[in-house]
């Protein structure tokens, strides 16, 4: 439902959560984060609820802060309203965390092709077929651009997909199809929304993504390509809002 997605040196955690505040408004039943640390540690967390319910939770037991994250609200398709379901959902052991936006229509199949594998789910959501896959093509390639690039063509149905790896540490990579996604760009940081609202707070320079690209932003630099790997120049347009 709500999507937004940040690399740079402020707060991770609190540019994550007050950009989903401002996402509240379209409807939620779950809220989560996963932020990545420059030690390379991925801390997550995921609570059904009210973002509030998130928020407590990270005051309790902060995640450690690290300069690239992910935050999701989730408004639930497939699988009810549980922490479990809740996104991020994890992929190469554990190492790749991927929020989802969106329906994936051909989820079944996949995950039984999965499971062929020997892949294990813990929870009973159409996105979590996505973190697996993306994790194994990561672990294939070693880039997570790419990795992504090869499961996009694979996935039937509506998505923005965000993930971030242990691996990549700065490095949030992001892909859409039928369903919104926006870059906004920052000095020495950049952010991705499913909408502007998600990072308004902090800069009005945005950047459209097309249909079937994939991004991949660092504190310095944004890459756009189509699903194919061939460079996009995304179309630069002013955040009109009155905060
Ligand atoms: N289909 C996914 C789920 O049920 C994502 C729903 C959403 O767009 O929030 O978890």
């Amino acid at each position: 439902c709500g999507i937004v997605g940040y690399v740079g040196d402020t707060k991770t955690v609190d540019v994550l959560l007050s950009g989903l505040r401002r996402l509240e408004y379209r409807g939620y039943d779950s809220a989560g984060v996963a932020v990545l640390d420059s030690d390379g540690h991925i801390g997550t967390r995921k609570r059904a609820g009210k973002l509030q319910v998130l928020a407590d939770d990270l005051q309790t037991l902060p995640v450690r802060d690290g300069s690239t994250g992910i935050g999701h609200t989730r408004w639930a398709t497939h699988g009810g309203p549980t922490d479990v379901n809740a996104h991020p959902h994890l992929g190469d052991d554990g190492k790749l965390a991927l929020i989802h936006n969106g329906i994936i229509e051909n989820f079944a199949e996949l995950k039984k092709e999965l499971l062929e594998r020997g892949a294990t789910f813990t929870s009973e959501t159409d996105s979590e077929v996505a973190a697996l896959l993306v994790g194994e093509a990561y672990r294939e390639t070693g880039d997570l651009a790419e990795g992504l690039r090869r499961v996009v063509n694979r996935l039937e149905g509506a998505f923005t997909l965000l993930a971030i790896h242990k691996d990549q540490p700065g490095v949030v990579v992001g892909a859409r199809r039928n369903s919104p996604l926006v870059i906004g760009m920052g000095d020495g940081e950049n952010f991705l929304g499913s909408d502007v609202a998600a990072f308004v707070e902090y800069t009005r320079k945005a950047l459209e993504i097309g249909q079937d690209q994939i991004v991949t932003i660092r504190k310095d630099s944004i890459e756009v390509t189509d699903f194919d790997g061939n460079p996009v120049e995304p179309r630069e347009f002013e955040v009109a809002w009155d905060a």
